[in-house]
């Protein structure tokens, strides 16, 4: 998989430190940071460091796509009590507003049922 920063991409410049995030993970993969509209008590999102625009798109690193989950599960552990609700939302009828790959982290009580 090749490097691709995209400097219009709002997630590549939070990766690259241009814009601020409260980072809660980061390794060589992806990094981790704290949602600016959570929607649930703990709300993180776990992004590529490299720029793939979904989860389809992912799918093609399947190690990257398992690592992404792992790392999802350790914050549900870390920060609320392990339970939690991954969602990759996926073109912009499913509400992708940002095309960057990014698993939404939710967790900490009880979820409502709901489209997030
Ligand atoms: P999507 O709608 O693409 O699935 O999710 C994008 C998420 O990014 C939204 O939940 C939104 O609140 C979050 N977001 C948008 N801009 C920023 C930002 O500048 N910083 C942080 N930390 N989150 C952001
Ligand atoms: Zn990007």
């Amino acid at each position: 998989a090749t490097e691709r920063h995209d400097p219009e991409c709002l997630f590549c410049r939070i990766i690259a430190g241009e814009i601020p995030s409260e980072r809660v993970h980061e390794d060589d993969l992806v990094i981790a940071f704290k949602d600016l509209h959570p929607q649930a008590p703990v709300h993180v999102l776990v992004v590529p460091r490299e720029h793939r625009r979904d989860v389809t798109e992912l799918a093609q690193e399947p190690q990257l796509l398992a690592h992404t989950a792992t790392v999802a599960s350790r914050i549900a552990a870390d920060h609320a009590d392990g339970d939690f609700r991954l969602v990759f939302n996926t073109g912009k009828s499913a509400g992708q507003s940002v095309f960057h790959v990014h698993a939404h982290v939710l967790a900490g009580g009880k979820l409502a049922e709901g489209e997030l």
